[in-house]
Order: structure tokens, then C-alpha cells, then sequence
């Protein structure tokens, strides 16, 4: 083994958590190693989760446009479709990031090494490359951003085969014709709606009465709706006793209340635990808490103040947005360089389909704190565009105090949420009223012009409380 070799920031991981902490770091100056046990980098987020899980929703999105279209022609996914097919812009896509990134990293200076690492004790980390080879690396700060895999309890026989995780989902040959779901979260309403839009027959299970029980209930009920017109099918306040596959043909799922769901396929989306095993944590002093994670404070630091945990990791929200955030705010703040405060307000994207975005408080978390908030509606089908392009169902929700000047949130489902959200977030981040919307010429025909009908309809309830409060 050669003599270790001496870094400023050496960072474990090269998903979108460590690549942005890789970058601001070598940005400032420092000499920094990535190290990746993966022959790739982008890590789940290019691999597994979020680009595939994209890419077939496009495929999904393209192919309902296309029937919509040509509602003259008979026109259908033949049975036997090869998910390949769905998936053929997958590989350049991924080809893409990977070149550009690669071409990152060079650029900034980084030192990237592929092996798979681990803590010899807090200042030291030994990574051993895939032919058995070993190298020590030292450092004064370092990242960990391993980044999480799916959750899979030990009584689901998940075999990759027929029941299948999201990292395994993909990798099926055929379209199924029937697929149930375990788990109403995120990956498990992306992939229910993307599927039933495909003409695959999906049942979503859930213990909860609704999915996506941390997003407002106004606009989950919409998503639900939606899937259901497209003939999926919600088993919502459900147990599940056991889950097989026949041997033959079926996995069959027993239900709490004795309900048998035979599908052919099964994906289970019970969430993500963090990738700490390999890490030898104990070595540098530092402990996995209750959840299987590091905690970290505000900072993104563990207990040891030079080593920072940062992107799924770490826990909820395990959004990509808020990894590179993580990763990037971690070492500004190693560096002692000013961080600002843009954390507070990451905004969630849901990409079901319809998608779904939220930014600051909604309508139950303002009424927590504010006795009458004010809610502003603004249904798609009111808005010019969304009538042109046949997305009609959709609403964008605008939250306000009860005096109903400042802006508290934003909550939209419908075509094109995810981008709409951050005119909102903008407005949150630089205080902006709610007259701002009125006051502010949008483009017309846009979905942008959704604030001004949801601006307006809360300046409408002022008028009527100030009227009633008079009379
Ligand atoms: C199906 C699905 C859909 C998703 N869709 C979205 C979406 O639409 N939007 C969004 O924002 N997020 C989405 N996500 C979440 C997003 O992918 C993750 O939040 C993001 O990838 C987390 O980044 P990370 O850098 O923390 O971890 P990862 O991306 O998991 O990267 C961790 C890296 O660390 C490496 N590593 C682990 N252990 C070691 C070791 N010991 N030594 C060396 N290397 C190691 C791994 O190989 C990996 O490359 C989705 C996830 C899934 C599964």
C-alpha cells in the first residue's frame, strides 16, 4: 500500500450531495478527493431513482399526448410492450450527465477515485478499490453523502424478480399487466400513476386512509382522483398480513381485513434507509442514531465537528434539491464562508402525474399557527392555457395571514407544478405581498397566470370580512 495521501475535504459518495460538496470545495480553493465505490457517478439519483424514474414518466406523458391527439385512431401499448422501449432515451440521458459531470469535476481540480470506503479512525479513511487494492486518505474536514437504499422488511420476499424495490423496478423485461404497490409515499405514487397511465392495472396499498400524508389533502385527493380515472385503484387504512409469489404466475398479497390482491408484479416502497454499514463509523467516534442514520445539527455536522453528514443520509426529505443544498452548505460552513439562509424554504416536488408542488406553509399549517389564514383557489380550468393544452384539472392553492397582505405558502397539482412553485418561492424568499400578484402583468396565456386568479380571489375575501366586520 502506498503512504497516505493528504486532502483538504475528502468526501465519501459521489451523488448529488457529494458532487456539490466536491465542487464548492475545490471552488474555494481546497484540494479535494471524491471517493465512489460505483464505476459511475450521480449516484441513485442517476442510476436508480430519480432520472429512470423520469425518463419513463416522460415516456408515459408522451404516449397519453399521443392518444389524446389522434382520438380517430384506435391506439394502444401493444400487450407484450418491452419496458426498453419505454426507456430509450434512458442511457443517453444518463450518458449526458455523466460526461458533463465527469467534465465538472476534472475541471475544478477534484480528485475522483472509485473504491469503497471506510473510517480507520476520525481523521483517517481507508478506501479499497474493486481488485482488492487499499489507499489511505487523510483530511482536516470530511463529507460523508452515502446516500440511502430502499427500505425492505424482512417479512416481504423481495426477490428482485417479481417482487421488486425501486432500485430493481426498472429492470423488468415486459410491461406487466397487473402490479400492486406497497406504500403511499412519493416513489410509490410516482410509479402508481406513471404505470396506470401505461394501461398497467395498479393497486396502491397504504396503512393511511390517503396517500402522501405530508402533502395537502386538497390537492392528494385531485392526484387520487386522477389515478383512478386512468384505472388505478387506492386500498387506503390497509395491513398487509403476507406477501408471496405463487411459484407460478401471481404474487399474492393478503390483506389485515382478508382481502386477497393477485398481481404479477410487486413493488415495494416502504422507504429508505441510510448506507452506513460499510463505513466503520465507531472508528471515528461517531454513533448511528434510532432511524439508522447520523444526526447532524443545522450545519450538517455530527458529534465530530470535522466530519459533516449530508443528502439521504441524513434522513427526510430525501430529495435531491435538498442534498446538493446540504452538500454544498456543509462545506461553505467547514470553510468558515457565509452560508445564507436559503434552507428554510426547499420546495417539494411530487411527480406524480398530475404533479404536485409545495413551498412554505399549507392551509393546515397556517391554521395551526394563524386563527382564519386566508385561502386562495385558483382551479386550472379557469386559466386560459390550461384549457389550449387539455390539461384542465389542476389547482394552485395561495395561502395568506388572515389580514391577507403577506404570503405564508403555495400548493399546486396540475400540469407543469413543479416549475410553477418557484414563482412562489421567489415571492416567499423576498416577502412579497399578495397584491404583488395583482399589481405584476404575466404573460398571457400561461399557467403563471393561476397566482393572479388565487391573489385575487384572497383580496375577494378580504373585501367580504372588512364588509361584514362593518356591518
Ligand atoms: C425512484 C426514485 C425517484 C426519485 N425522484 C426524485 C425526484 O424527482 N426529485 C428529487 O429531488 N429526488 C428524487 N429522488 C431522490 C434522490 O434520488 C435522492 O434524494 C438523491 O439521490 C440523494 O443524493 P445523495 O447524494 O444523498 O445520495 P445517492 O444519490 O444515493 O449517492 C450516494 C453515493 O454514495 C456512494 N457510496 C455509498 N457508500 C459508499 C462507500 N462506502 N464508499 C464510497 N461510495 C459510497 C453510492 O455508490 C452513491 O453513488 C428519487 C429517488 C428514487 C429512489
Amino acid at each position: 500500500m502506498s503512504a497516505p495521501i493528504a486532502f483538504d475535504i475528502v468526501i465519501i459518495g459521489a451523488g448529488p450531495a457529494g458532487q456539490k460538496a466536491a465542487i464548492q470545495g475545490a471552488k474555494s480553493g481546497k484540494r479535494v478527493a471524491l471517493l465512489e465505490r460505483e464505476r459511475g457517478i450521480g449516484g441513485s439519483c442517476v442510476y436508480r431513482g430519480t432520472i429512470p424514474s423520469k425518463t419513463l414518466r416522460e415516456s408515459a406523458l408522451h404516449l397519453d399526448r399521443l392518444r389524446r391527439a389522434s382520438a380517430a385512431f384506435e391506439f394502444s401499448l401493444k400487450p407484450d410492450a418491452e419496458i426498453s422501449s419505454l426507456l430509450s432515451r434512458l442511457e443517453e440521458v444518463v450518458q449526458t450527465h455523466d460526461t458533463y459531470m465527469s467534465k465538472q469535476l476534472r475541471r475544478n481540480g477534484i480528485s475522483l477515485f472509485h473504491g469503497r470506503a471506510r473510517f480507520l479512525n476520525d481523521r483517517t479513511i481507508e478506501m479499497q478499490t474493486v481488485d482488492g487494492a487499499r489507499q489511505h486518505f487523510t483530511a482536516d474536514h470530511f463529507v460523508i453523502a452515502t446516500g440511502s437504499r430502499p427500505r425492505n422488511p424482512q417479512e416481504i420476499p423481495v426477490d428482485h424478480e417479481h417482487i421488486l424495490d425501486s432500485d430493481s423496478l426498472l429492470s423488468m423485461i415486459y410491461l406487466p399487466r397487473s402490479l400492486a404497490i406497497i406504500g403511499g409515499g412519493v416513489i410509490g405514487c410516482e410509479y402508481a400513476s406513471i404505470f396506470a397511465l401505461l394501461g398497467v392495472e395498479v393497486t396502491l396499498i397504504d396503512r393511511a386512509k390517503a396517500p402522501l400524508q405530508f402533502m395537502d389533502q386538497e390537492l392528494v385527493a385531485q392526484f387520487v382522483a386522477s389515478f383512478e380515472q386512468h384505472g388505478g385503484h387506492y386500498l387506503g387504512g390497509q395491513s398487509i398480513q403476507s406477501v408471496q409469489w405463487d411459484g407460478a404466475t401471481h404474487v399474492v398479497t393478503l390483506l389485515g381485513d382478508g382481502q386477497i390482491i393477485k398481481s404479477e408484479k410487486m413493488l415495494v416502497a416502504l422507504g429508505r434507509q441510510a448506507n452506513v454499514e460499510d463505513l466503520n463509523l465507531g472508528a471515528a467516534g461517531l454513533e448511528v442514531n434510532g432511524k439508522g442514520s447520523l444526526s447532524v445539527n443545522q450545519f450538517c455536522q455530527t458529534t465530530a465537528p470535522h466530519i459533516y453528514a449530508v443528502g439521504d443520509m441524513v434522513g427526510a426529505p430525501a430529495l435531491a434539491s435538498k442534498a446538493m443544498e446540504q452538500g454544498r452548505r456543509a462545506v461553505r460552513h467547514a470553510l468558515n464562508l457565509p452560508i445564507g439562509d436559503a434552507a428554510s424554504t426547499i420546495p417539494i416536488g411530487v411527480y406524480t402525474i398530475p404533479e404536485m408542488a409545495s413551498i412554505g406553509l399549507d392551509e393546515k399549517m397556517a391554521s395551526e399557527r394563524f386563527r382564519n389564514p386566508l385561502v386562495g383557489r385558483a382551479k386550472f380550468e379557469e386559466v386560459a392555457r390550461a384549457q389550449i393544452s387539455g390539461a384542465g384539472h389542476g389547482l394552485l392553492k395561495m395561502i395568506a395571514d388572515p389580514s391577507g397582505e403577506r404570503l405564508l405558502g403555495i400548493q399546486v397539482v396540475g400540469d407543469s407544478a413543479t416549475e410553477l412553485v418557484h414563482i412562489g418561492q421567489m415571492a416567499l424568499q423576498q416577502g412579497a405581498l399578495v397584491e404583488s400578484f395583482i399589481d405584476n402583468v404575466f404573460n398571457f396565456p400561461t399557467y403563471a397566470e393561476a397566482y393572479r386568479v388565487a391573489a385575487l380571489d384572497i383580496l375577494g375575501q378580504v373585501a367580504k370580512r372588512q364588509t361584514a366586520a362593518a356591518a
